[in-house]
């Protein structure tokens, strides 16, 4: 069984006040893109993991893999004992803002389904996906999809379109957890009130409409600032991006990926190849959003 399963980015990530649960109430708007990894699935005794591709290096193959924690957690929720050897072609950044990681877990839940035969319908392995972590059902759903709560309440968003990205990978990965805790730090150095996250209504309406001009000067991302003063060199390269005409510049998630928004596909392989000529990234790839999730090939 192989599934091919989508990165995100970010198009609206409004981060609320810090819960006393030590969690953030958030508005994160998911817009999945052609940035894929393949989880395949074989039968097996036990449930293994082998990850291959560029990234491979970065990745865990033991019990914290984000991969067989799925296929663990699916394997219980079908209440009997089943093995796997799982296989990861990595083609997504890790620890990137991209939600590589959730990507393989909910590649798993699809090929470890189809693999044990246990037909179980998509509401169960969104439920169990939401148990897993916030971006894991997401993963699962692709398109476009706002969540609410800690991330993990979603609705499908319709699109008028096809969006064109170019993505500027970094070197070296950025952890969710320590971009929250400098964002944090940042707001209680200030003292500023922050405000309770609100889905922003014009980036819906460009969204809707596919107006890539309007959804550029709407791109929103509360976790930017403390993902740059943990990278500053970060803030050339999302500089470097509107300079060559990106419509729009963030970074993705909690970084270090920048994300560039372009006017169609030619100016998303022109940006891409401006910014690895100039140095501006040392990798930019270009892709294109929405794409469909977690999926059998
Ligand atoms: P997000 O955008 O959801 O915050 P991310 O893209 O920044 O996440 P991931 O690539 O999902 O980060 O990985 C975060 C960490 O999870 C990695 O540093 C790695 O140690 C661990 N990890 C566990 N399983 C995986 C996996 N299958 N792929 C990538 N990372 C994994």
């Amino acid at each position: 069984m192989t599934v091919r399963v989508p990165a995100k980015v970010n198009v609206q990530l409004s981060v609320g006040p810090l819960r006393e649960d030590g969690y953030h109430d958030l508005v994160n708007v998911f817009h999945a893109v052609s940035i894929f990894d393949e989880v395949v699935a074989k039968e097996s005794e036990s449930i293994t993991v082998q990850v291959d591709g560029k990234w491979s290096d970065q990745v865990p193959v033991d019990d914290t893999n984000l991969a067989i924690r799925a296929a663990r957690a699916l394997a219980k929720h079908a209440g009997r004992t089943y093995g796997a050897d799982l296989v990861i072609q990595k083609d997504i950044p890790v620890a990137g803002g991209m939600a590589g990681g959730s990507a393989d877990a909910a590649g798993a839940l699809v090929a470890c389904n189809e693999l044990w035969g246990l037909g179980l319908p998509i509401e169960d392995l969104m439920e169990i996906a939401g148990d897993l972590g916030s971006d894991v059902p997401f993963s699962l759903i692709g398109g476009t999809a706002v969540g609410t709560g800690r991330g993990e309440q979603l609705s499908e968003l319709p699109t008028g379109g096809t969006f064109h990205w170019v993505f500027a990978l970094a070197n070296g990965g950025l952890s969710t957890a320590s971009v929250y805790a400098e964002c944090d730090r940042l707001r209680a150095a200030t003292g500023a009130q922050v405000p309770w996250p609100q889905l922003n209504d014009s980036l819906m309406e460009a969204l809707g409409t596919g107006d890539a001009y309007a959804l550029g000067s709407n791109l929103s991302n509360d976790l930017q600032a403390a993902a740059l003063n943990l990278r500053p060199e970060l803030a050339p390269t999302l500089d470097a991006g509107r300079q060559h005409g990106a419509l729009g510049a963030i970074v993705s998630g909690s970084g270090p990926t920048c994300a560039f928004l372009a006017i169609d596909a030619t100016h998303a392989r022109d940006l891409a190849q401006s910014l690895t000529a100039t140095g501006a990234a040392h990798t930019a790839v270009a892709a294109h959003g929405p794409v469909q999730g977690a999926v059998l090939i």
